[in-house]
């Protein structure tokens, strides 16, 4: 039989699950764009996305998913014939330096492979060997959503610093902004991308470039940079309307203001960070636990590049086709599906608008699947409500 009933629960890695104030948020008459309240609004908008990224620098809202935020950071900083640095540990950096090579910059890649992350010292010893400084920027993933490798940026960060080296240092937080800490400034990031639909809960459409003080320098120094996606109009126009090369996203930035306002003021930024730690580990003991008695294994085999966003279970020649279109038709779950790796697995998304009961219901019910299936595994539930409970005590 099929228990499948009722809301259908989403633990894919973004879109995460949006609270209902922030869609209720949406559900009204749009505003006039030249003047009144939603011009204020995104002032307060732009005020709160930097304390997120912990920047003093500037924000820009695009109306695009995460790879048009890709293609800001890319356009705005480099040209035809400069060469970047992609730190690959995944899927995403080498997508983005695929999206740069297409605007006709060059590539070159340390690559972490899918199991694991950059390791500092290796972009630290690369940059000390360029001592012509052709390498104009280096390009990180802080969470890869696709291995579920966290990438230490604070101590790529350093190692960069350390190096002496000029190269710009942009980092892809689009699945890891709001859910882990990150310090934009004080790790010396000059670019930050993210993207709305992932720990800041808001229904996919927009995205942000954080700009630095070096970045912007270097986006002065290009003779052209695309009119539609040039920082410069965002950031500098006194028109309301070219702040955003167009109509503003009205109900997109609705909906953000609202989740902002839940992440800063309700929760905390902090706290979020803390709870996504607490649910993350709830995961892992489970996940651990499921791989000791068959055929499941942690994608990442270091634990402390393990995410607090999103978990990636390889299945090790069990069809995880199969085990998501069973848990998704028997009992109303769907799980994320395996991207960019040769093997077969499935993904747990835990960024975002996530509780106790959401999660250990998506973990128990991966493992009633598990059963059904007949995969081999142990018990792993009582690990996960054991590190729920001994969080909360
Ligand atoms: C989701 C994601 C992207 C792509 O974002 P889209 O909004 O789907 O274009 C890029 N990088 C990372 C790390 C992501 O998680």
């Amino acid at each position: 039989m099929t228990l499948r009933f009722g809301r259908e629960a989403l633990s894919i890695p973004g879109p995460s699950v949006f609270p209902d104030r922030v869609l209720q948020a949406m559900q009204r008459p749009a505003p006039n764009i030249y003047e009144g309240e939603i011009v204020e609004l995104t002032d307060t908008l732009h005020r709160d996305l930097q304390r997120v990224a912990r920047t003093e620098g500037d924000s820009a809202i695009y109306v695009a998913n995460g790879h048009g935020a890709w293609e800001v950071a890319l356009a705005n900083t480099l040209s035809p014939g400069d060469t970047v640095l992609v730190l690959a540990s995944g899927t995403f950096a080498a997508g983005w330096g695929r999206m740069g090579e297409a605007l006709g910059i060059k590539v070159e890649t340390i690559d972490a492979g899918f199991r694991g992350a950059v390791d500092p010292a290796a972009v630290g010893a690369r940059l000390v060997e360029d001592t012509s400084h052709t390498i104009k920027a280096v390009l990180v993933v802080q969470i890869d959503t696709a291995s579920s490798v966290w990438n230490d940026i604070e101590a790529i960060g350093a190692a960069i610093r350390a190096s002496g080296h000029p190269a710009l240092f942009m980092v892809d937080c689009i699945a890891s902004l709001g859910s882990v800490p990150y310090e934009m400034d004080a790790w010396g990031v000059d670019v930050t991308v993210a993207a709305c639909q992932k720990g800041l809960m808001t229904p996919p459409g927009i995205s942000f470039n954080f700009i630095g003080p070096r970045a912007w320098e270097a986006r002065d120094r290009l003779d052209r940079v695309p009119s539609h996606w040039d920082w410069d109009l965002r950031c500098r126009s006194d028109i309301y309307y070219l702040q955003f090369g167009g109509t503003p996203p009205t109900h997109h930035l609705y909906a953000l203001r609202a989740a902002l306002d839940i992440l800063l003021d309700e929760e905390g930024l902090e706290a979020a960070w803390r709870r996504h730690h607490v649910l993350a580990t709830a995961v892992r003991a489970c996940v651990e636990r499921w791989c000791e008695g068959g055929p499941l294994e942690l994608n990442i085999i270091e634990p402390r590049h393990r995410s607090d966003a999103v978990t990636t279970v390889l299945t090790n020649g069990v069809d995880a086709t199969e085990l998501r279109a069973h848990a998704r038709d028997t009992y109303g779950l769907v799980l994320g599906l395996s991207i960019g790796m040769d093997g077969d697995g499935f993904r747990i998304g835990h960024m975002g608008h996530l509780n106790p009961p959401m999660l250990l219901g998506t973990l128990a019910t991966t493992e009633a699947s598990l059963r059904t299936l007949g995969i081999e595994h142990r018990s792993g539930i009582e690990a996960a409500v054991a590190v729920v409970a001994d969080a909360a005590s």
